[in-house]
């Protein structure tokens, strides 16, 4: 027999398994003897209270023998002889758009500009120890996309627990662990998903797809207002009549391109400030209310959301034991970044700490589609010039930021290229830069503590999501103009993270095939 119920325990009881079993035991009123397996279906932390407490679903199997439910791979089909569509771009939105289409009997061609998974990890070296930023090649660009040396966090604000839960449910197939499924706020880790990723790869491979690094899209044809085909930077043609077109928040190019042909896009707002590091330890005591936190607690993460002169400025992207990033895409420019390892093991805490940014924020927005990109690499290009044009990045100590005053001497930070001690009013529009300072102080009345001197303000948080929208017909997902053109994942401001993007390819595919089954 099997009972599922709610129950409340200590973190020490929940990551004992003989403590644990015996906390059923008692609450369910069943012998321990009689318990045969405990399988947890869901976890939460709830830090609420001054005693910490573990919230579990569970199912207990009472005399009955548990068998492992292991996930499968749904069965994919060769289509190496099938329709090819075009899919632009190797991140989440794009690779899971390519696995949907082998599933509908379509054969997808992926076009990536950066490189495969493994060898782009030389260029990140380049990047954070010799300053060199590669175009096609960089925390942003290559196999797996924008999050593929994160934190891989997988929660979603998505409505639909199902779409999220399929997301899962494939990556644990392809290798990521089960316990994504239980967590309230599952995440994989740096370390864990470029293995994921490059077994995604040899899937639609081995299905008869086609996976192309080093190839950067520069041109789309369209005929008659209808897709064609691509070219490539390397000269190359590659003609279909279905493109999938997940490039990602920040290929400025791709928007300049579709800018340049009349394809109509359109400014949109996003988030944009610093991103803030603290001592994990200072993270946990202020969280967890106590001193240590002990071997049974992860390293607590925070979120916070304030009004401030009312403008939304919050937390976004928190990393805890994690490390900053430098996630430039261009020379010229500097941009910040978090991830962490599967452990969160590192002995720092970061987060972006963002200010909501309108369209009237945006110089000339009414009639130039380009005007948020354009405020954006601006503060990125600014932030560069200060900090000493390199990949360091200008940064304040937390309290000298609030109060406007250049710190003397910065500690060292996770931050590889390194930091430059630079006032950061020099680097923002005056109206961000007061919203930060008062936001602040704000945040450390619902944290109270983090508002402290050992804390490292990093500039600029600013790829937090597109800066432009592809605007797409809301039933087929085509370009409201272009058919056949499939605005697709974050680059075209239909997600926000790796599995809303995992989720929005997928439907982009689904619409795909259905046009072309019509
Ligand atoms: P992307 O992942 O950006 O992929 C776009 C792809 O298109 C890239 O591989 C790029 O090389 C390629 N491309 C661009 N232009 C061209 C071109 N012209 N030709 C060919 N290819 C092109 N999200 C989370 O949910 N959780 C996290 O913990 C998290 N942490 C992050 C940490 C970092 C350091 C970064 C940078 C991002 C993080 N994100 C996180 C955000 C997340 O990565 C993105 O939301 C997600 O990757 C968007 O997916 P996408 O497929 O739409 O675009």
């Amino acid at each position: 027999m099997r009972y599922q119920f709610q129950l409340q325990v200590s973190p020490e009881q929940a990551a004992v398994k003989e403590k644990l079993w015996k906390a059923v035991s008692k609450k369910a009123d069943i012998p321990l003897s009689e318990i045969s397996h405990i399988e947890i279906l869901k976890r939460s932390i709830d830090a609420r209270q001054k005693t910490i407490k573990v919230n579990l679903k569970l199912e207990v199997y009472v005399n009955e023998a548990f068998q492992e439910n292991k996930i499968e791979i749904s069965d994919y089909q060769d289509v190496s002889d099938k329709e090819e569509v075009i899919i632009v771009g190797a991140g989440p939105a794009g690779l899971f758009a390519a696995l949907k289409c082998i599933e509908s009997g379509l054969k997808p061609v992926i076009v990536e500009r950066g490189k495969d998974v493994r060898t782009r990890r030389r260029d990140l070296k380049a990047l954070n120890i010799q300053h060199i930023v590669n175009e096609d090649s960089n925390y942003c660009f290559g196999e797996g996309g924008a999050g593929t040396y994160s934190d891989g966090k997988l929660y979603t604000r998505s409505k639909k627990r199902g779409d999220v839960d399929r997301i899962l449910k494939l990556l644990v197939a392809f290798g990521a662990t089960p316990e994504i499924m239980v967590e309230a706020h599952p995440h994989i880790g740096t370390n864990k998903l470029p293995a994921i990723i490059a077994d995604i790869r040899e899937k639609i491979i081995s299905c008869g797809g086609d996976v192309l690094f080093n190839t950067r899209l520069t041109d789309i044809i369209i005929i008659d207002n209808e897709v064609a085909g691509i070219k490539t930077l390397k000269g190359e043609t590659i003609k279909a009549r279905k493109l999938i077109l997940a490039t990602g928040h920040s290929a400025r190019d791709i928007f300049e391109l579709l800018h340049s042909k009349n394809i109509k896009i359109e400014a949109k707002p996003f988030a944009l400030g610093v991103r803030v590091e603290h001592p994990q330890e200072l993270i946990d005591k202020i969280q967890y209310k106590c001193e240590t936190r002990g071997d049974y607690l992860p390293p607590s993460p925070y979120s916070i959301v304030k009004q401030i002169n009312g403008r939304g400025m919050y937390s976004f992207c928190m990393c805890p034991g994690g490390i900053i990033a430098p996630c430039a895409t261009a020379p010229g420019e500097v941009v910040t970044n978090g991830w962490s390892p599967s452990k969160r093991d590192q002995p720092t805490a970061n987060s972006g700490i963002v200010v909501e940014l309108r369209l009237s924020d945006f110089p000339g927005s009414q009639v130039n589609p380009l005007a948020a990109m354009e405020f954006q690499k601006q503060i990125e290009q600014k932030s560069w010039a200060e900090a000493g044009k390199t990949q360091r990045v200008p940064a304040q100590r937390l309290v000298d930021f609030t109060n406007g005053k250049l710190s003397q001497n910065l500690p060292v930070t996770s931050y590889k290229p390194g930091v430059t001690s630079v006032e950061l009013e020099s680097v923002f529009p005056n109206f961000i830069h007061k919203t930060l300072q008062a936001g602040f102080k704000e945040f450390d009345k619902s944290m109270r503590g983090f508002l402290t001197n050992e804390a490292i303000v990093h500039a600029p948080e600013s790829r937090t999501s597109s800066p432009v929208r592809i605007p797409r017909d809301p039933y087929t997902f085509e370009h409201v103009q272009i058919k056949g053109l499939y605005p697709c994942g974050e680059g075209a401001g239909y997600a926000g993270g790796i599995v809303s993007a995992a989720i929005d390819g997928e439907k982009c595919a689904e619409k795909c095939a259905k046009s072309i089954k019509a």
